[in-house]
Parts: structure tokens; C-alpha cells; sequence
């Protein structure tokens, strides 16, 4: 954007003790920003300062900051949306104003959230006694919101039916694998569950059903499944998980629900693998998550919770408000929130139709299978994520031999040309196994395929030339590099290991940067 003269003055030629003759009506002159005081002084980080500035001045004191942040579009290292049309944009800033929660002053707003949820519900296949019926579910602020509100749900019918055949309600358990995603965790440790992780193998990157249902005891909340593990994209088995369980509830006289944590898997799955049954097709499932702002291909900030019927929700959980009626439920962890969100994602569902999200997933997994074979094709990887559809449109992959160099080389490497792709090392105990992933996004066109390719080939020509001295020496910054990308990310979690011990992750830097999703 072209910045025009401003109106500011020189005001740092002007000797005053009067603070307030800082800003003078002759601040309208003709200097741009970069000739005003405020740009001959650093900008305020502590202190607010005690005058004011003029809107295009800090306009462009912080755009100018914010070049520093990594361009969204080279940031393959995430799931969420960095694209959407303008006519979506222009309707969430004609929005932006708008509290979700106010239900009264937007009733129309509420009613488009009621319409989303309806339309997910029926798309995860949930049972419907009449066309017209309005589905079990909420807005969120993402996945993660969704899953602690699903995991309290779970705890709460648990513990209202142990209570009600007079047994111990003290001890809940979640059975899940170690590749969930950070939330969980959190989930377990906020609402005090016991986790119950099936681990990963050197060659098992996910929770197998017969080992989570082993987990499973009178005291078991729920099983969580994942469609669309975060490490590798692999689509948990939930049908063979629903079986088993079945089978065991039975034996066991116990009813365990299945939680689907479908994050990014829920708006992929459903147009590339329409017949993969993960969903509420399967009688167990009570209720599945997902992450509007990641293949639902809305910006940062939008998640979905959905409940198989009103059993699944103890009603004790949710607040009516009345201001509409009795349908006017509310079951969130926050109050106020905005309300663009809800309508953006409004607009991506009835703008693109089943037909639009076919096409863009399509691609998604064309572009996948294309870029695992390529580099396949250069000899020196090895793929460790499903194609053809069978998982998420990601690709994860390792060098297929041992090298003087590693994943994290690589991927510090190719961060000099922009392009931001993690590398990590496995769930626990697949710790050894080092990995870089590949997220393909919407914007991830062929020819920007081609260009990381290309870009890819080049880093690990370089690194072949040095030798392992000189890489090591440049270790210590991509390990700053590593830790600085993790505190913007505000990523500090803990894993238990097999031994049940907590490991601090930050003590493994940079092995560990799956939080960066
Ligand atoms: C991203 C992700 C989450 C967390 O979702 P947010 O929408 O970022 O809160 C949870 N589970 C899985 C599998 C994910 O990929």
C-alpha cells in the first residue's frame, strides 16, 4: 500500500516541556511517517505512552513490525486457513462489531449458527427424526474449545449414571492414543481425568482399537479417536474401535461412547472417502469435533462441537438463555465472542456446496499424492503419511537413510527461503523416528508445489556439500530458531511417557515442534 504524505509534523524540532504541544495543529505538513518523531524513536513496549499518535502513524509503526512474522502463505507447518474470498472478508468486517452472544440485539446470527450446526450434523450422517430437525451442537473458538466441552460432557453423563447405581464416581478415565493433540491433554488435566494412552511403535503412528479397548474399564469416560492424526494425517480405524467396543460394553455391562476428534479430518473425509464410515453412522459415536477454521476453510478462530441426541448432553450442563425461547441453549466455556466467524463459515458452506468442497479436497489430495511421489522420486525420502485419500492431505516424510544431516537441518534450511515446515519427532515412544510434514492448504496450488520441490532439492544439495562439522556449528541458531517459533506459539505442554513420568518438552529442543499445528 502506498503511504501518503501524513499528517504529522516534525514535532521532535519542536523544545517544549508541555507534552501536549508534541502534537500541534501544525502537524498537518507534509512529511511522511518515517519523517515524524515517531519514527526517530523506538515504538512504546512498556509503558503506554501518555500521548497520543495519529492512526496512520501507528497504522504503519506496527504493519512495519509485523513484517517481521512469517509469510502465512509459505506457512506449510499449519492447518488453518490462510485464504478466503474477498466477498467473505468483506462480510466479516461488515460483522466485526457483532457479539456472538448477544442473541437478543443478532437473533439472526444465532439462527445462522443453528443453520451450520445443522448442516455439520447432517453431513457427519448424525440420526435425524425429520428432515427439519435442528441438530445437537455449538459454535467454538475451535477444536479445542469443542473438545473440552465433549470431554465434560462425557465426564457428566458418566458420572450421573455411576452415581445413580450408587458407585464410586471419583476415578475418570479417557482412553486415547499418544499421537492426540496438545488439547487433550489439556482437556484431561483442566476437568481432571485420568488419560489412558494407547503409545505409539516404531512403526505405528496411531491408536490400534484392540489396544484402546484393553484400556477400557467401569470407569472409562469415553474413547477418543482421531480422524486425522496430527503427526502423519492417518485416519484412525473408528468402525473397528466401534465394534470392539460394542463388543466389550456388552461383556462389561458399561455403555463407553466414542468421541471423534475430526479437527481437520471432518471436512475432508466426507467429500474424498464419502464411504468411510467414522462417523455418527456408527451407533457408539457420541460426539465429533471440528475445526471450522482449518478444512472447514475459514480464518482462525471458528470450531465445531456436535452431539448425537440430547442423551449424550446432560442438561445440566447447558444454560438457557430465554431470550427466544427455550431453544436458545448455551454451552461454551466463554461468554463473549465475535460473530464474523460464525458467518464466514456460514458463507463457505452455502457458497461452495458439497460440489465446491469435493473439487477443493480433491485437489488437496491430488497435489498430496503429487508431492509424496516426487519425493519419492528424488531418492532421498521416505514417506510416512497415507495417500489416495485414505488420510489427511499432508504429507509426512524422512530421509530414507542416515545422513550427516537430519529433518531439522532441512527444515532450517528451507525457512531461509521463507517456507516454515516443521520438523518433529514422533508421538510417544516413537520419539526416534524424526519427521518433516507438509500441510496442503487450500492456496497450495500445483505450481507452488513445484517451487518447494525444487527449493526442497536445492537445501539438501547444499547440506550434502557441507560437512558435518560445518552444520553442526549452524545447529545452535536453528535451535534458537526452533525455541523462538515454539514461545510465539506458546506451545509448553507435558508428556507422560510409558514410564508415567512428565517430561518437560522444552528440555528437547528443537526435537519437539508437533505443537506448531
Ligand atoms: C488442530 C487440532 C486440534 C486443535 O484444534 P484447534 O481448532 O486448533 O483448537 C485438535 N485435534 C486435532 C487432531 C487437531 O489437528
Amino acid at each position: 500500500m502506498v503511504f501518503l504524505a501524513t499528517a504529522v509534523s516534525d514535532a521532535r524540532l519542536e523544545k517544549s516541556d508541555d507534552p501536549s504541544s508534541k502534537i500541534h495543529e501544525e502537524d498537518v505538513t507534509s512529511t511522511t511517517v518515517y519523517g515524524s518523531h515517531w519514527a526517530a524513536q523506538d515504538i512504546p513496549r512498556f509503558d503506554m505512552p501518555s500521548d497520543e499518535m495519529p492512526p496512520k502513524v501507528a497504522y504503519k509503526l506496527i504493519k512495519d513490525e509485523l513484517a517481521l512474522d512469517g509469510n502465512p502463505v509459505l506457512n506449510l507447518a499449519s492447518f488453518v486457513t490462510t485464504y478466503m474470498e474477498e466477498e467473505v472478508e468483506k462480510l466479516m468486517a461488515e460483522n466485526m462489531s457483532k457479539n456472538f452472544i448477544d442473541y437478543e440485539e443478532y437473533p439472526m446470527t444465532c439462527e445462522i449458527q443453528n443453520r451450520c450446526v445443522s448442516m455439520i450434523a447432517r453431513l457427519f450422517n448424525a440420526p435425524m427424526d425429520n428432515p427439519t430437525q435442528e441438530s445437537l451442537g455449538c459454535s467454538t473458538i475451535g477444536s479445542s474449545e469443542a473438545i473440552i466441552l465433549a470431554c465434560l460432557a462425557m465426564k457428566r453423563r458418566w458420572q450421573l449414571k455411576r452415581k445413580e447405581e450408587g458407585k464410586d464416581a471419583s476415578q475418570p478415565n479417557l482412553v486415547m492414543g499418544a499421537n492426540v493433540q496438545v488439547c487433550w491433554e489439556k482437556a484431561v488435566r483442566y476437568l481432571e481425568i485420568e488419560p489412558r494412552y494407547v503409545y505409539c511403535t516404531e512403526d505405528c503412528y496411531v491408536m490400534t482399537p484392540e489396544e484402546a479397548v484393553e484400556l477400557v474399564d467401569e470407569n472409562t469416560i469415553g474413547v477418543a479417536a482421531i480422524l486425522g492424526s496430527t503427526y502423519t494425517g492417518h485416519y484412525e480405524d473408528v468402525k473397528t474401535l466401534n465394534d470392539l467396543l460394542e463388543k466389550k460394553n456388552q461383556e462389561l455391562g458399561l455403555n463407553v461412547p466414542i468421541h471423534v476428534d475430526a479437527a481437520s479430518g471432518g471436512f475432508v473425509a466426507p467429500f474424498v472417502k464419502p464411504e468411510l464410515e467414522w462417523d455418527f453412522r456408527l451407533p457408539l459415536v457420541a460426539s465429533i469435533n471440528a475445526s471450522g477454521h482449518k478444512y472447514g476453510l475459514c480464518y482462525a478462530g471458528i470450531g465445531w462441537c456436535i452431539w448425537r441426541s440430547p442423551e449424550f448432553l446432560p442438561k445440566d450442563l447447558i444454560f438457557n438463555i430465554n431470550y427466544l425461547g427455550a431453544d436458545q441453549a448455551s454451552f461454551t466455556l466463554n461468554f463473549s465472542k465475535g460473530a464474523a466467524h460464525v458467518i464466514a463459515q456460514y458463507y463457505i458452506l452455502i457458497r461452495l456446496g458439497k460440489k465446491g468442497f469435493r473439487s477443493i479436497m480433491a485437489n488437496l489430495t491430488r497435489t498430496a499424492d503429487h508431492l509424496a511421489e516426487a519425493l519419492v522420486d528424488t531418492g532421498y525420502f521416505k514417506i510416512l503419511s497415507e495417500g489416495n485419500g485414505f488420510g489427511l492431505p499432508l504429507v509426512a516424510f524422512k530421509l530414507n537413510s542416515k545422513r550427516h544431516y537430519d529433518e531439522f537441518d532441512i527444515a532450517a534450511k528451507l525457512r531461509e527461503r521463507g517456507w516454515i515446515i516443521p520438523a518433529y519427532t514422533m508421538a510417544p515412544n516413537a520419539q526416534s523416528v524424526k519427521l518433516c510434514r507438509v500441510v496442503i492448504r487450500e492456496d497450495f496450488s500445483r505450481s507452488r508445489c513445484e517451487l518447494l520441490i525444487k527449493d526442497l532439492m536445492a537445501a539438501v544439495h547444499h547440506l550434502d556439500k557441507l560437512d558435518h562439522e560445518t552444520i553442526k556449528l549452524q545447529r545452535p541458531s536453528a535451535k534458537q530458531h526452533w525455541n523462538k517459533l515454539r514461545n510465539i506459539a506458546r506451545v509448553t505442554f507435558h508428556r507422560t511417557n510409558h514410564a508415567g513420568e512428565h517430561e518437560p518438552s522444552g528440555n528437547q529442543l528443537p526435537d519437539k515442534t508437533a505443537g506448531v499445528c
